[in-house]
């Protein structure tokens, strides 16, 4: 499948809700969503009454694409959370919070996960001090998740240390040091998406 290179506001309208794929922007009056924008297409005011497959389908594709993934990384994650102990939704979720992109972007240091994943594949981050630049690694708790030193002088890093965002419970960072650590990996009330994963479970069980 091919990467969508479409506007992102487009996806937002699609689903009806904030994926919040644009950074400041997102938080903004100019966000379409804020301004109640239309359903995108000719049809866009007129679709028909949703089936459980269609709020199934729409549930799947605002996860996938508020974590910029294509279908077939998305499924990995199934994949794995099907074998993991526990709900396998919840590890679902958990896994994508993992990613090394997404704990960039959790941090402040990206102001979207599209911008974290950018940031990581350029390899200004370090993971317990050895450099990393694969967007889908998957961090574990107490790694220390760090902006190269010689990328620290770049302005957009230098302008971190006024940074102020309010940081999830399980990840730290400090906006001085350039430093950040993963305090305990995310549980479900630690994701703030409005998401109902148990549609994209039974989806994915048919
Ligand atoms: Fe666009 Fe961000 Fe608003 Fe989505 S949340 S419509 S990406 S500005």
């Amino acid at each position: 499948m091919a990467k969508y290179t479409g506007a992102d506001c487009r996806l937002c309208r699609r689903e009806g809700c904030k994926l919040f794929l644009k950074g400041e922007r997102c938080l903004s009056s100019k966000c379409p969503i804020e301004k109640k924008a239309a359903v995108p297409g000719v049809h866009g005011q007129a679709r028909k009454k949703a089936t459980e497959y269609s709020l199934q389908l729409r549930e799947k594709q605002k996860v996938k694409r508020s974590y910029g993934l294509l279908e077939k990384q998305f499924k990995k994650y199934y994949d794995m959370a099907s074998t993991m102990k526990g709900i396998v939704g919840e590890n679902m979720l958990s896994l994508l919070e993992r990613r090394l992109d997404n704990v960039v972007y959790r941090m402040g240091i990206g102001s979207s996960r599209a911008e974290s994943r950018q940031i990581v594949n350029h390899g200004h981050i370090t993971v317990n001090g050895k450099s990393v630049n694969i967007p889908s690694y998957l961090v574990k708790a107490g790694d220390v998740i760090a902006i190269k030193e010689n990328s620290q002088e770049i302005e957009a890093f230098k302008a971190l240390k006024d940074l102020k965002v309010v940081l999830p419970k399980w990840v730290e960072f400090d906006s001085k040091a350039l430093v950040g650590k993963v305090v305990a990996l995310p549980q479900r009330d630690d994701i703030d998406l409005n998401i109902k994963e148990h549609l994209i479970i039974e989806l994915y069980s048919k």
